[in-house]
């Protein structure tokens, strides 16, 4: 994708920390970048799990909460299933180089943060949704964001450039869950065993279904986050919605169901699946 971009003349800067975004009587006019400043009248933010710590910043409201999840590659074994699937304790994909992807795919874990507070009535429904699948703890990482400034002077380096990576520890119970359903469907896959476990922050919305939207009274500000787990099938569709929207062409989809007001025009938030 990035080979592509190029080709077509798109300059990617990378690492780059944005540390802010500029406005002219409300109206974008550049981002400010650890590298200097960049001119611009429309910006999309597309940062992931800290777009609801970015945009807060900006004074805009992104209820978004992030969700451990975790997986695991164990040694590479031989006669294994080509297909991927999963069922309630387990999901597998096979690798380019043979081996397999393994992960709980209905089991995630949730950090209790000031946020978690901050947005429990908006995400009440997914709580309840979630029950029995999703773990919630307290650690460290409560007190690490109520240290966190709301506001950063954009001179200065900030979080995003000593963090340049959310690298969050695989939750070990959930790992081992998941190689034992494998080994158990798969009796000929019985040796594999652990090698290597990661895990990433999910950027949940309070329905599911991300936020690919412009900033209502912010013109030229636009967000596309709240992939809730599923960004990667849904990122080229994503992607083609949000530049017809910053390109005021006709949306290749109708975008109301996924503009950032329905979490705060009355609209009911149902969820519909899990994260
Ligand atoms: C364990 C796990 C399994 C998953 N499995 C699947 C799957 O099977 N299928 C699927 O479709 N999806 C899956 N997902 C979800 C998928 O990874 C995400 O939905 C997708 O990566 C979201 O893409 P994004 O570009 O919105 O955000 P990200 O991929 O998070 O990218 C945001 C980027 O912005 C950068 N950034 C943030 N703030 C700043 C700043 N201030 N300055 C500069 N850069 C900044 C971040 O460093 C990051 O590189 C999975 C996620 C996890 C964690």
């Amino acid at each position: 994708m990035a080979a592509a971009l190029r080709e077509r003349g798109v300059k990617i800067l990378t690492p780059c920390a944005v540390r802010g975004i500029e406005t002219s009587s409300g109206t974008v006019s550049g981002v400010v970048t650890e590298y200097g400043r960049i001119g611009c009248a429309s910006v999309v933010v597309a940062s992931g799990a800290w777009t609801r710590y970015f945009m807060g910043s900006l004074d805009v409201d992104v209820p978004q909460l992030m969700v451990r999840s975790s997986v695991m590659c164990p040694s590479p074994v031989e006669g294994g299933p080509d297909v991927s699937a999963c069922n309630r304790n387990m999901g597998y994909r096979k690798r380019l180089d043979g081996g397999y992807t393994i992960a709980n795919a209905f089991h995630s874990y949730h950090d209790i943060t000031p946020d978690s507070l901050r947005l429990f009535g908006k995400f009440l429904p997914a709580l309840r949704s979630q029950i029995g699948s999703l773990k919630l703890g307290l650690n460290t990482r409560f007190m690490q964001e109520l240290r966190r400034p709301r506001r950063w002077p954009l001179d200065r380096p900030i979080v995003f450039e000593s963090v340049r990576m959310l690298d969050p520890a695989p939750n070990d119970t959930f790992n081992t869950t998941a190689l034992t359903e494998f080994r158990a469907i798969f009796p000929s896959l019985a040796a594999a065993r652990s090698e290597q476990a990661w895990a990433g922050y999910i950027d949940v919305t309070p329905d599911a279904v991300p936020v690919i939207s412009g900033v209502e009274r912010r013109p030229g500000l636009f967000i596309a986050t709240g992939f809730s787990g599923h960004g990667f099938g849904i990122g080229p569709g994503a992607g083609r919605l949000m530049a017809d929207l910053v390109a005021n062409d006709t949306p290749i989809v109708d975008p109301r169901a996924f503009r950032l007001s329905r979490f705060f025009d009355g609209s009911r938030i149902e969820i519909d699946g899990g994260f």
